[in-house]
């Protein structure tokens, strides 16, 4: 037998960037899962769910070959029968596979999707930025209307508000389409040209194959020549210009705060006309909430038939992160307000009927039957703060009788086994 390697035991831990989201968290996780699909619901769209995995094609043209997603950080594997398949980094293309593969095109259009899940990019960690990251989102898919582009907007603000984030900011600007979008580049190329020497050496590829992209660059020297660059907005065809302001417009009627950056870019090639990010205002730290945009031609970049489309998606762990700050606390709904202490067999085995009849009513119980002391149990009762306790101890499991004690009062009632969850259900605002 070959010999095992003396190593030290290790427990076992996450794959870097990833966590594991525990119980207090999770609570906010449900809040904004539950609440952004209710607002979605309301401005008409559905919810879908796609498979984590998909088909490492899928990603590549779409987002861009140069896009630094799909140079950098995409988690990839070939399964074991050799196809290549690749962690979902975002939701757009799936949702536009999902489209075309269900036959979505004679749905009414536009096709309006909610999405809520998991993401991964290989990304180096940092504050707020995780390899496993969740959104939620919304897609419009199938129609070219500026009403699409605000209602997406305004249903993800929406969500933010209903969270508690009041106070936003959406930045939007148009990147332009095919018609008015190469002679900007043009201009765009240029300018950055006659600063070659100042850039970084990523840039100096973009200028050759990605020239939006340059806007985006976050180093320093590049950072500081954006102000200056031309402008898309400046150059829009008409039927551009007629979108954006259409866009604004109905952003106006709608009551939602913007601010026209015009030097707003994003990292995925797809995106057409409308791009948009999220801020809440007056924090110091500038990392969007959420951030979208029209994608015209992602269907046509995917190898399919020209599907105009507008989404965008907002940041779980961003949002939670705001929500701490601002000392939002998640509403438990199911923390129950009351315990259920039992003592000795007889007890703990009636306990068990009691448990599945306050179930059957919709009265959460919070119990600890592997506990037999009144003691530890009631310290648990005092731990989680529930104001109740039933009590069902030998003597009243003899009687049939339960014990129903106000731990702020101190005040118990004794009443009959049978009647008991008659009482309760008459009484259920103080319990539930
Ligand atoms: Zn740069
Ligand atoms: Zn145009």
């Amino acid at each position: 037998m070959p010999k095992k390697a003396a190593t030290k035991k290790e427990v076992p831990t996450t794959p870097k960037g990833m966590h594991d989201v525990l119980p207090a968290d999770m609570a906010y996780v449900n809040l904004i899962t539950k609440e952004s699909k209710r607002v979605a619901e309301f401005y008409g769209f559905g919810h879908i769910e796609t498979p984590h995995l998909e088909k490492t094609d899928l990603f590549l043209r779409p987002l861009g070959d140069t896009s630094e997603v799909v140079e950098k950080q995409m988690y990839s594997l070939r399964t074991r029968g050799g196809d290549r398949l690749t962690l979902r980094p975002e939701g757009t293309a799936p949702l536009m596979r999902a489209y075309y593969q269900n036959g979505m095109a004679s749905w009414p259009q536009p096709v309006k999707l909610f999405y809520a899940g998991s993401f991964y990019r290989h990304e180096s960690p940092q504050a707020l930025r995780f390899r496993e990251f969740r959104q939620v989102g919304v897609e419009a898919i199938g129609d070219d209307d500026a009403i699409n582009d605000a209602l997406v907007i305004r249903t993800l603000v929406s969500s933010l508000q209903v969270f508690g984030v009041k106070e936003i900011t959406v930045n939007i600007n148009s990147l332009g389409d095919k018609t008015c979008r190469p002679g900007y580049h043009k201009e765009l190329v240029n300018y950055y040209k006659k600063h070659e020497e100042k850039i970084c050496r990523d840039c100096r590829r973009r200028v050759k194959e990605n020239p939006l992209r340059l806007l985006d660059c976050k180093e320093e020297a590049c950072a500081a020549l954006v102000g200056n660059a031309p402008q898309m907005v400046d150059h829009l065809c008409e039927e551009c210009k007629k979108h954006f302001s259409e866009v604004i417009e109905f952003l106006d009627e709608m009551q939602t705060p913007y601010f026209l950056d015009s030097h707003l870019a994003r990292g995925f090639d797809y995106y057409t006309r409308t791009i948009f990010e999220i801020f809440e205002n007056d924090t110091e730290d500038k990392t969007a909430l959420g951030a979208g945009g029209r994608y015209d031609d992602l269907g046509e970049l995917m190898g399919a038939k020209k599907v105009p489309a507008v989404g965008g998606a907002l940041g779980v762990e961003r949002i939670i992160n705001v929500l701490k700050k601002k000392g939002i606390k998640p509403r438990a709904d199911a923390k129950p307000r009351i315990f259920l202490i039992q003592l000795g067999p007889e007890a703990r085995k009636k306990s068990l009927t009691l448990m599945e009849e306050l179930r059957k009513i919709g009265v959460p119980v919070a119990q600890s039957l592997s506990r037999d002391s009144l003691r530890s149990q009631l310290n648990i009762v005092n731990k989680l703060e529930i104001p109740v306790a039933i009590i069902l101890g030998q003597k009243e499991a003899l009687d049939g009788t339960v014990g129903l004690r106000n731990m702020e009062t101190g005040v118990q009632e004794t009443l009959s086994f049978d009647k008991f969850i008659g009482t309760i259900k008459a009484r259920l605002k103080e319990f539930s």
